[in-house]
């Protein structure tokens, strides 16, 4: 299968050899960043029949790579190792731990958001192994909840926070610490079960479990569970059914002191359409919240981030993204990879002309996925309002507060007119919309609640349709 001469130098072991060799067909077929970018810092290991195993520096890399050059290194191997190679690889912080993260990238793809059962159980965990304790930066505005999920991962369902409630907006990092959770205490407890799922995935099976009549045993597995990790609980607000079914689970699994963490996009009193017997317990344990990362924060995860990738990034450069992007942890990973992207397609160098253009591109994202009605619905949802009073014609007053910012939100996110603004709140003329918006604007440097409920809403939009 092997070219006579090539398979000489694979009975040698040369691994690096051939690794050599593809380098320069790959060298050959991209530009000089991407080559610098994705492929120099590829470490070759090993190479095992028509199998060459490689090393690379994060899980992301492998992703990147798989989805931009999968032809290009298919092609490539195939042309020097015989048609049938194949490329393995690890990563370079897991590579003690070989057996459980080699894997043929092809299977790899199918299997990447389940993590590998360190012990044979029936049942999948649905943990992304990316999610780990170990990269979950600690700062201010996570102190508490990353303690807390410190201790559990060494004791769980044994320490007072039990549950846990993890809440705060989106992209702070809410996923990523419970999971991280869960994947500690595989590692420290490799025959616990461990299950993460979402309020919503529980809910569909939950409805499948009608429909098949299964019910019963679907609630037996999540009471056979030692850590039950539920992620976006809020979706659970008006399921009375799941609800029901769902405060069983707690009661059993709270008291064999089994793990329970749980996570929402607001704490449980806040939770309206959710059974106040699941309130009331979701506060037995502890309740942490995530808070919007300082600047502090931002550059340490920006700086760990561009590391993890691979990437060389300056720190005047790294300093103008934690400047510029300031709500959403999300957003500043999508930033770096948006950058590198940039760079990679333009052969351009990362340098600060570059870092305005793409901070610019993430901004005009935002802003066309911000509408006037996921303004109102956001605002009536913070503010606790039903919706379709907005649009009436009551002058209720905590009615027209919500209607102010609404309006005052729209005139500043969006590039609605006043005319349309005011049609989409009942029909309004453009003189009310000028009312509400001069009204909050004048009341603003001298109400700080009033400012902090603006802030508060503005960033979670903000975050929410990026
Ligand atoms: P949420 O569930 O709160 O919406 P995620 O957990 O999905 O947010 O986090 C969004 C992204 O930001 C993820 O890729 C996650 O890895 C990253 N992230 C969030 N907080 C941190 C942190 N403290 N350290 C490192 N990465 C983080
Ligand atoms: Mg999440």
């Amino acid at each position: 299968m092997f070219n006579t001469d090539l398979a000489e130098k694979v009975s040698l072991h040369k691994p690096s050899i051939i690794w050599k060799e593809c380098l320069n067909t790959i060298k050959e077929n991209v530009p000089q960043i991407t080559f610098n970018t994705w492929f120099l810092p590829i470490k070759p290991l090993d190479v095992d029949n028509s199998t060459l195993k490689v090393q690379l520096p994060s899980q992301f890399f492998w992703e990147w790579i798989d989805e931009h050059y999968n032809t290009l290194i298919s092609k490539t191997i195939h042309d020097i190792l015989g048609p049938g190679a194949k490329l393995a690889y690890v990563i370079a912080s897991d590579s003690e731990n070989e057996e459980a993260e080699i894997a043929d990238p092809i299977i790899l793809k199918k299997e990447k958001n389940r993590v590998q059962q360190k012990v044979k159980k029936d049942f999948e965990s649905y943990l992304n192994p990316r999610y780990t304790l170990d990269n979950f930066i600690k700062g201010e505005g996570n102190q508490l909840a990353r303690a807390a999920a410190v201790a559990i991962s060494d004791n769980p369902g044994g320490t007072s926070f039990n549950p846990l409630f993890v809440y705060g907006g989106v992209g702070l990092g809410k996923t990523h610490l419970v999971q991280g959770i869960g994947n500690q205490i595989l590692l420290n407890f490799p025959e616990k079960k461990v299950i993460y799922l979402s309020s919503d995935i529980f809910t569909v099976e939950f409805v499948e479990a009608i429909q098949s009549n299964k019910v019963n045993e679907f609630s037996n597995f999540y009471r056979n569970m030692d850590v039950l990790i539920i992620d976006d609980i809020q979706f659970l607000t008006g399921k009375e059914k799941t609800q029901d079914l769902f405060f069983h689970i707690f009661n059993t699994l709270h008291q064999s002191r089994k793990q329970i963490i749980l996570t929402s996009d607001k704490p449980p009193k806040d939770l309206m359409g959710l059974d106040e017997r699941l309130i009331s317990r979701f506060q037995w344990g502890l309740t942490a919240d995530i808070q919007p990362p300082d600047f502090e924060t931002r550059m340490a995860i920006l700086k760990k981030k561009a590391e993890d990738y691979g990437m060389t990034i300056s720190g005047d450069i790294l300093d103008f993204i934690a400047t510029n992007i300031v709500s959403n942890i999300r957003e500043l990973e999508g930033c770096l990879i948006k950058l590198l992207a940039n760079a990679s397609l333009s052969s351009r160098e990362i340098n600060i002309e570059l870092a305005r253009k793409t901070v610019r591109e993430i901004a005009t994202d935002r802003k066309v996925n911000i509408t006037i009605e996921n303004i109102t619905s956001l605002v009536c949802d913070f503010l606790k309002i039903d919706e379709n009073k907005i649009r009436d014609k009551t002058r209720k007053k905590e009615i027209v507060f919500a209607r102010q910012i609404a309006m005052f939100l729209s005139k500043e996110l969006t590039k609605s007119s006043l005319k349309t603004i005011g049609l989409h709140f009942g029909g309004r003329d453009h003189s009310t919309v000028i009312h509400a918006c001069s009204s909050i604007e004048k009341n603003l440097p001298s109400d700080p609640a009033l400012k902090e409920i603006i802030d508060k809403i503005r960033n979670q939009i903000e975050g929410t349709f990026s």
